[in-house]
């Protein structure tokens, strides 16, 4: 039999995690089907559609899930009524649009326990919160489409659109300055905090303190800062990764009459969850003092075009005095409390080449900051090669005390493994060190090259 073919068609489509969570929902199902991506510029999009026909079906993502509509042969009613397509299915030469994005935000709840039927508020009046408010509706929920004041309008004919086509729906809009009380569900609909603008966020901490849950479409970085306000505030916090997985496998029940069990959508999860820490977030070095987490961080940001940052000297230049001098004159906590700020922080950006400092990965909550939206990788370094590289380094007051190193070096080794990701044999060359991480890193969804 010919493998069924099928793709996604976005612009940008760079970013996209779409190929490899259809190649691991087809590997599920032992599926011999290929999917593929088409950035496709906005004036080019009439011109695509008869080349998107010979596929099985494809995805339509942002800029083009209201505009695909007119080129189609027709939609379900659940798409015709939000206006919106994410999934084309191919029935006999016949062009059918659906959407998942709805069912994909509701799964991605229930997965985390939490329902969509109370009272909600969804922050932006775009693609996103049109599926989010519909489906909400659909589940008997109240809902209120919040906006920024250049938006309001696309609110309230979000809600007066969302009103006429379900029955009885309770559904309005306002400014997002002017939400007022408790709701169950406050849910961010906008791209802000998105990969590569991470530092950004719709809510306030007032807004999220009224609301029992918190949801975010944003699944770039995974923690996004909305969530990270959220988790501080002791709300649970669903991130979007879910809402991505399930939309996939919704799209695939639709083009192959495929079922995934829960289980298997989990397992997806944190896959993708890991794939896009490896593609987005910082990469963090870790390891003992002379493991080369400076010399192979700076080479594998040059590798990977990405910026370096030494955990140490980026202390050091805030506080505008040396690790040394900031242990000998205001003391290891007040450097601890530092560190801790510093990594917070930085946990929030993206695609940097971090080298930690030897006890940064010591502290759980560090590691648990680098990891939400970051890779940490150990470069684990024999005692003897520990030993060779700084033999001559007169600055390591711990080489002083007789066996002090080795005592260290035993102790410190658990906590590393248990801090990281993956591990790296750090007793051969830099270029080889660079080499392996480059090859631990590598998506999932790369072709494989011949040798
Ligand atoms: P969109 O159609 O461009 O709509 C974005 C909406 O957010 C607009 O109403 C925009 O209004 C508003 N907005 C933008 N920045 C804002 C800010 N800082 N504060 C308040 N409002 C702001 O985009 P979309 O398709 O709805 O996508 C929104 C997000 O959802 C994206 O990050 C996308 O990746 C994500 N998404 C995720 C999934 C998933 O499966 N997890 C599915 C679909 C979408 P203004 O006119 O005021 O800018």
């Amino acid at each position: 039999m010919v493998p069924k073919r099928f793709a996604l068609i976005a612009h940008p489509a760079g970013h996209t995690m779409s190929p490899f969570l259809h190649g691991r929902l087809f590997a599920f199902r032992n599926e011999a089907a290929s999917y593929g991506s088409a950035d496709i510029p906005p004036s080019g999009l009439a011109a695509a559609v008869p080349r998107l026909r010979p596929l099985s079906g494809f995805n339509v993502s942002i800029p083009y899930k209201r505009a695909i509509i007119p080129m189609l042969d027709g939609c379900d009613e659940k798409a015709a009524a939000i206006g919106s397509v994410n999934t084309v299915k191919n029935e006999n030469g016949r062009l059918t649009g659906y959407t998942t994005d709805g069912e994909g935000f509701r799964r991605a709840l229930e997965f985390a326990g939490q329902g969509i039927s109370g009272k909600t508020a969804v922050l932006g009046a775009g693609g996103a919160a049109r599926a989010i408010v519909f489906e909400a509706l659909r589940a008997g929920g109240e809902v209120t489409v919040a906006a920024r004041p250049h938006s309001l309008e696309a609110a309230h004919a979000l809600a007066a659109d969302a009103g006429k086509k379900i029955p009885g729906a309770r559904v309005s809009a306002c400014l997002i300055s002017e939400l007022r009380g408790k709701r169950d569900l406050l849910v961010n609909a906008t791209p802000a905090g998105m990969y590569p603008q991470t530092n950004g966020c719709a809510a306030n901490a007032e807004l999220v303190e009224n609301s029992a849950c918190v949801f975010d479409a944003v699944y770039n970085p995974c923690v996004t800062e909305f969530l990270s306000l959220a988790k501080a505030l002791g709300k649970p916090a669903v991130g979007g990764t879910g809402m991505l997985v399930c939309q996939a496998a919704a799209s695939e029940e639709i083009w192959l009459g495929a079922h995934f069990s829960d289980s298997e959508l989990l397992e997806l999860c944190a896959e993708t969850a890991l794939e896009t820490r490896k593609k987005f977030g910082n990469i963090v070095l870790c390891g003992f003092m002379g493991g080369g987490k400076t010399t192979c961080g700076r080479l594998l940001a040059a590798h990977m075009g990405r910026k370096f940052l030494d955990l140490d000297e980026f202390i050091s230049a805030r506080e505008g005095m040396s690790v040394a001098e900031i242990f000998r004159i205001k003391g290891e906590p007040a450097f601890r409390k530092m560190e801790k700020e510093a990594v917070k922080g930085l946990s929030h950006a993206s695609g940097l080449v971090i080298a930690a400092g030897g006890g940064t990965l010591l502290s759980p909550e560090n590691a648990g900051a680098f990891r939400e939206n970051g890779i940490v990788v150990w470069l684990d370094a024999s005692l003897g090669a520990v030993r060779s590289r700084i033999s001559n380094d007169g600055t390591r007051p711990l080489l002083a005390k007789p066996g002090a190193l080795e005592s260290l070096y035993t102790l410190r080794r658990g906590r590393y493994r248990g801090a990281a990701d993956f591990t790296v044999n750090a007793d051969e060359s830099p270029e080889n060190i660079v080499k392996r991480i480059m090859g631990l890193l590598k998506p999932a969804d790369t072709p494989k090259q011949e040798d």
